[in-house]
């Protein structure tokens, strides 16, 4: 564990040191949990988005986009529940002065126990080797269904109060379970308290009246509000969905590890209307496809989860987590939610405005449910830069790091290099860059030694080197080097668009998700 925390920090001074991620106002010390994207960050981000949006509103037929401002009419935020409800349990730790969420310490003691039992395992696959049955193992070995019956009391007890919003309780179980803070090591907790984590500001001048307005927590309720005029305009027959992607704030109570919670995040959410009773079916649906557009980036299905909810939110009826294994641990990326017609009920009554859609099938009016998946794209981010990151020995006291980006969402897909910086060797590279610059982001690199240089490239992500060296002169042809094998070619300078293409376009990876 220590060794992964090792390479999570590596990871974020590789983040700052190459362009992807900078601490907000950093000339000032920064801002807590504010973040800026670099030239390289941007790049990933915009892919990223470009694989949701497309596999969304291009492939799906039945779902357009919108972009809707952040700004909101401060009832959406009262009809939606937020005013009241979207709150965490927060406790501080009276020694370190130190504030943490209840929730948060709890789940992590739940995680301490399924620890103790993922290591009897191991211990014990390793000693009994090929004849190791797992299942059995589980069922009979003393210390496995003591660690269980454990965990599973205290999670009974967590969920129980948390879905009666007991705060005392949960206190009682930081207590009960011996939870020390981190930094002081201490038991002295304060009480549960809750937090709302909207930020608000004022609009208008105060003279005529100033209106306090929030920033929006989600991008979801902008969705739910234009539900009438998109269905509209755009004739959408239900089953249809709304997709968006938007800013989105938290003022968010504990914000640590990097880019993983921030104050200021980005989200990609879509909200699919159905019928009322078809909506679980619709879960499942969403809650499959969801994890198949994870898993075509090729980062190894093993490290993704479905993580089902134990509270769930009071407006909805069925909620899972799609978990990426990070550094530190398993950790939601994208929430999958049966919301039912909650939201749009809440702005029919609190807008006195009639939501329904007319079902000429079953010739009737109705409140449409809703199926939402909601996912972050910093997190995304975060998750692709985690699995992506290698160190790699390629010699004798030699390492190198390397991004193993999916290709399609490198920064850049290819370094067109000259060897020398003489012979007519740049203006050749140059001829070639300009050329295939139209289809690809490119770079331009002459200096500093072929290695170096390719290690560069190396180090954020991208796919393939084209060196132009005297024989390019001759004959037309350039060498070009894969990231991950580290192999070179000699291919004709006409191939290079059909080489880079076959790895890095999109339509390859869109057609995985058919
Ligand atoms: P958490 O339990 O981690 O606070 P949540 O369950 O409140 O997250 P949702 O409200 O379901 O999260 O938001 C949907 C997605 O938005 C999350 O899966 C996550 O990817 C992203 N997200 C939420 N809060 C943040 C944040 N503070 N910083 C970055 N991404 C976030």
């Amino acid at each position: 564990m220590a060794q992964q925390e090792d390479v999570f920090k590596k990871l974020v001074a590789h983040c700052k040191e190459y362009g992807f991620v900078f601490p907000s106002s950093e000339i000032y010390d920064g801002l807590g949990a504010v973040y800026d994207y670099g030239q390289n960050g941007v790049e990933l981000k915009n892919n990223i988005k470009r694989y949701w949006w497309d596999a969304m509103v291009k492939l799906n037929e039945n779902i357009v986009g919108i972009d809707s401002a952040i700004f909101m009419h401060p009832t959406i935020w009262k009809a939606s529940g937020h005013v009241d409800a979207f709150n965490d349990p927060l406790i501080d730790n009276k020694d370190s002065k130190k504030r943490y969420r209840a929730d948060v310490l709890i789940e992590e003691q739940i995680a301490k126990y399924d620890d103790k039992i993922a290591k009897e395992v191991a211990k014990a696959a390793k000693k009994f080797g090929d004849s190791f049955d797992k299942e059995k193992f589980l069922a009979t070995s003393a210390h496995c269904k003591e660690h269980q019956a454990k965990r599973d009391a205290l999670h009974a007890r967590y969920a129980k109060a948390m879905n009666d919003n007991n705060l005392e309780e949960l206190r009682q179980i930081i207590i009960d379970e011996e939870i020390v803070c981190p930094i002081s090591g201490t038991k002295n907790w304060t009480d549960v308290r809750q937090f709302n984590l909207m930020f608000s500001t004022e609009m208008g001048s105060t003279a005529d009246g100033s209106m306090k307005i929030f920033l929006r927590p989600e991008t979801a309720q902008g969705i739910f509000v234009n539900f009438l005029n998109v269905q509209k305009t755009g004739r959408m027959k239900i089953p249809f969905g709304i997709a968006q992607i938007g800013k989105a704030f938290r003022n968010e109570i504990v914000a640590r590890q990097f880019i993983f919670r921030m104050r200021e995040f980005e989200q990609m959410e879509m909200q699919f209307f159905v019928r009322p009773g078809e909506e679980l079916k619709w879960f499942e649906h969403w809650k499959a496809i969801r994890l198949k557009w994870h898993k075509a980036l090729g980062m190894g299905d093993e490290n993704y989860r479905y993580h089902d909810h134990d509270k769930l939110a009071h407006y909805a009826n069925a909620a899972t987590d799609i978990e990426f294994r990070m550094p530190f641990g398993f950790k939601e990326v994208e929430g999958i939610h049966s919301r039912t017609n909650f939201d749009l009920s809440q702005h029919q009554q609190y807008s006195g405005k009639k939501i329904q859609y007319f079902d000429p099938e079953l010739n009737e009016s109705y409140v449409p449910y809703v199926i939402e998946t909601s996912i972050g794209v910093d997190r995304m981010f975060l998750s692709i830069l985690c699995g992506a990151y290698t160190e790699e020995v390629v010699g004798e006291n030699d390492t190198r790091v390397v991004l193993k980006l999916p290709a399609v969402l490198s920064p850049v897909k290819a370094a067109v290099m000259p060897l020398v910086k003489k012979d007519g060797l740049p203006e050749k590279a140059r001829e070639i860059l300009n050329d295939i610059k139209f289809d690809f982001n490119c770079q331009y690199d002459e200096k500093d030694s072929i290695g170096k240089r390719y290690r560069r490239q190396d180090a954020i992500g991208t796919p393939f080197c084209i060196t132009v060296d005297h024989q390019t002169l001759e004959d037309n042809t350039v060498t070009i080097r894969e990231r991950d094998t580290m192999q070179q070619e000699r291919v004709a300078v006409s191939e290079l668009k059909n080489i880079i293409n076959a790895k890095t376009s999109f339509t390859e990876l869109f057609k995985k998700l058919m």
